[in-house]
């Protein structure tokens, strides 16, 4: 993903930040001198953001390592003004599971809330007492929690464990990418199928969306509505994604396979390759030795890096050639492969059947067979 940048890796899982993120301190700052507040006063709120980001990364966490135990891997997690995601490889099989995945989140944080209120809990009768008053006057918008006279740390505490009990409530509310949609689907697809679970939990995500959006318009909240807008889209973008999933389901490697490529020989000069490449439709190619062996894959990358320099054009392709390359079977089931596929970034792949050589995959022949497929709709032919 553009404009992010790696800060940590936990368990295995790189944690990024969107430079955006940053913006959140101008804007402590922005509010901070709009509110005359001082620099101690500022420092205390630009670190509430942070502990409140860590709680958001603690939250993404509870994702990927629940999913870790159902054997779906988490490629990174990301954080940006809006909040986290944690990009799972893809997901759960099974309903219960996505169920446990999508509650995990939300569970860290009310368990962040609850550990936390054991400090003023344990501690004096005093603060103990604080703490029940602070709850109370918040929840009654006639009085000022402010005028409490309550301890700096002990302020930190609360305003931290009412942020991490709104994390929990505003990603429970049912739409998607939030993970109250997810339950939801969970909940609906132990009982009807995935793809009719998405549909209607898109539904009232979409819903949902559109009234966030609404009340961030009527409250004059930008943020609020941008999480609207975002939501929307992202359930639109969730449904695609499923229903792609079940199409694929249905596909074998062998069906999106093409019989016809191009052969390149180890010893062929590039500039041939590049000649095939500019002429055809092929922007990878296999490479074999005099004997009809394949040794090689030559990606579009390296032909097109190679292109620019013109002392290149006359080595042999063999020497720009991968030797280490994935082949599939075309056996496969497509819905196993592509994910990998767009990941990773695979330009061609050679697929064998019964030992043979049959074919090639590449992005190209399978985002053409996706297109038709979905026009046809859906159905195998
Ligand atoms: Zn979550």
């Amino acid at each position: 993903m553009k404009g992010v940048f790696q800060v940590a890796k936990l368990f295995g899982i790189p944690v990024q930040i969107h430079w955006s993120f940053l913006l959140i301190f101008a804007w402590v700052f922005y509010v901070g001198s709009e509110e005359s507040l001082d620099w101690w006063e500022m420092g205390g709120y630009a670190l509430l953001v942070l502990a409140l980001f860590f709680c958001v990364v603690l939250h993404e966490f509870g994702h990927a390592l629940t999913a870790r135990r159902y054997g779906v891997e988490t490629r990174d997690i990301i954080l940006s003004p809006i909040g986290g995601v944690a990009r799972l490889d893809r997901l759960p099989e099974k309903p219960w599971q996505e169920f446990m995945v999508a509650i995990a989140g939300p569970l860290v944080n009310v368990g962040i809330s609850l550990l936390l209120a054991l400090f003023p809990m344990l501690s004096s009768g005093e603060s103990r007492r604080q703490f029940f008053d602070y709850f109370y006057l918040l929840f009654n918008p006639d009085s000022n929690a402010f005028a409490l006279n309550v301890s700096p740390v002990y302020e930190f505490i609360f305003l931290l464990i009412i942020v991490n009990i709104v994390l929990a409530l505003f990603n429970m509310l049912p739409a998607f990418p939030m993970d109250g949609g997810r339950v939801l689907r969970a909940l609906l697809s132990a009982r009807m199928g995935r793809l009719r679970a998405t549909r209607i939990a898109t539904f009232v995500g979409q819903g949902f969306a559109i009234l966030l959006a609404g009340y961030g318009i009527w409250s004059w909240s930008p943020i609020t509505a941008l999480i609207g807008v975002f939501v929307f889209m992202a359930a639109a973008s969730e449904y695609r994604m499923v229903r792609l999933d079940g199409l694929l389901s249905h596909y074998t490697v062998g069906d999106v396979a093409r019989r016809q490529f191009t052969r390149l020989y180890a010893s062929d000069p590039l500039a041939l390759a590049l000649e095939q490449y500019r002429q055809g439709m092929e922007k990878g190619f296999l490479v074999f030795d005099e004997w009809q062996n394949l040794v090689g894959v030559l990606p579009e990358k390296e032909l097109v890096e190679a292109a620019g320099d013109s002392a290149a054009h006359s080595l042999p392709v063999g020497r720009l050639a991968h030797a280490r390359f994935e082949a599939l079977l075309a056996s496969d089931s497509l819905k196993a492969v592509i994910p990998g596929m767009q990941w990773e970034q695979y330009q061609l792949l050679p697929v064998f059947d019964k030992g043979q050589l049959v074919g090639v995959v590449d992005q190209n022949s399978v985002n053409s067979f996706i297109r038709l497929r979905q026009k046809s709709g859906g159905a195998k032919t």
